[in-house]
């Protein structure tokens, strides 16, 4: 969870995917297009974790596949290592795939339920042979299991027989059996019961510093990223609004959304409770298909003027921070931002969080 300021493993700029919405059977015609990710810019260093945070339909998952190189992005750049990879096929796409892995959201529909764990784990060497002799994989599977806190006697066990908890250890397992250098974690624990949302993040958080990963770490919530993430992003509408490091996000937001977003957090201290106004939104969030004019978020803005339906607001990145991800780079796309940090509170970040239950999940 160390920041990084060396230069950044992964650096994303201008990232586009639109999906053209057609009319007609026969004659299909593009009347318009779904902007799922429409104009992403991030950077993220070597061993460092960024949380991505936003609302449901906001393009979470469609960047996850573009990091992946699952999709192919409409515009834009995606660097891995200062290498760009979007135009990359064959051999090459193979090995940054390898590189790259990701951790599904959904234990339950992202397991095969006719595969034994052994070929659940072990999958990925099907797909990249040459990452594993034939004859170890099956050594290597059973020591997955044991990394990610599953008894490698289960490796002929189906994916009913074990908790959601433990289904995700199962994928994520199967995320590091090519020793990925990235991992895309979409919503890891979304789908899992709170009590066991800790394990499965304290998991996460320990086997970064064991094979020194960099995770693109996805939720809909910011309570829940707060502990693993160096840096957050909030997105909206297929863009990120604004990015800080954790403390700076979650103390000092400036930007509109972002602070609404963190005023529906629940705090637990009453005290604090007291102190804090809740923001709620006016309206629903507009169709990827129909972006407003100017800032995205301004039909939903208590703070929006006309210059806000004009002019589209920078993510601006200072240029002394353009190379590093230091903790000086707190970014706001809005034309009005400003800190309010007293009127928002957050939950406080302990080490390591505190996990409810006994047993692994
Ligand atoms: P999130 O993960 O944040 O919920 P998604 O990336 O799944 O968001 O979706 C963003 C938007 O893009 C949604 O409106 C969704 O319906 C649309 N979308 C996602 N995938 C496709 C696709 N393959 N074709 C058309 N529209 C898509
Ligand atoms: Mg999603």
């Amino acid at each position: 969870m160390a920041a990084s300021t060396t230069e950044p493993i992964l650096e994303v700029t201008g990232l586009v995917k639109h999906y053209p919405l057609t009319r007609g059977v026969l004659f299909r015609k593009q009347i318009g297009a779904v902007k799922a990710v429409d104009g992403v810019d991030f950077r993220l260093g070597r061993g460092e974790t960024l949380g991505v945070v936003g609302e449901s339909g906001c393009g979470k998952s469609t960047l996850a596949r573009l990091l992946c190189s699952l999709e192919r992005p409409t515009a834009g750049s995606i660097r891995f290592k200062g290498e760009e990879i979007t135009r990359l096929s064959g051999r090459a796409l193979k090995a940054v795939r390898r590189n790259i892995q990701m951790v599904f959201q959904d234990p339950y529909t992202s397991l095969n339920p006719r595969m034994t764990v052994g070929d659940i784990v072990g999958e990925p060497y099907e797909i990249h042979p040459e990452a594993a002799p034939k004859g170890d994989r099956r050594r290597r599977v059973r020591e997955l299991l044991d990394v990610v806190g599953l008894d490698p006697e289960y490796i002929n066990r189906y994916p009913h027989q074990f908790s959601g908890g433990q289904r995700q250890r199962i994928g994520i397992a199967r995320g590091l059996a090519l020793r990925p250098e990235i991992i895309v974690a979409d919503e890891p624990v979304s789908a899992l019961d709170v009590s066991v949302q800790a394990q499965v993040i304290n998991l996460l958080d320990r086997l970064q510093t064991e094979f020194e990963l960099s995770y693109v770490f996805i939720a809909h919530d910011l309570s829940i990223v707060r502990h693993i993430s160096d840096r957050v992003g909030v997105m909206y509408l297929g863009r990120i609004v604004e990015t800080g490091t954790e403390t700076e996000i979650y103390d000092h937001p400036t930007h509109p959304y972002t602070q609404a977003l963190l005023s529906a957090v629940p705090v637990p201290d009453p005290d604090a409770r007291e102190h804090r106004a809740r923001i709620i939104l006016s309206g629903d969030v507009p169709s990827p298909t129909d972006i407003p004019s100017g800032c995205r978020f301004r039909t939903r803005c208590w703070k929006a003027r006309e210059r806000c339906a004009l002019e589209v607001p920078a993510l601006a990145v200072p240029e002394e921070f353009r190379h590093t991800t230091g903790p000086a780079a707190h970014d706001s796309a809005c034309h009005f931002a400003e800190d309010v940090s007293d009127a928002c509170s957050a939950p406080g970040r302990g080490a390591p969080l505190e996990e409810q239950g006994n047993g692994p999940g």
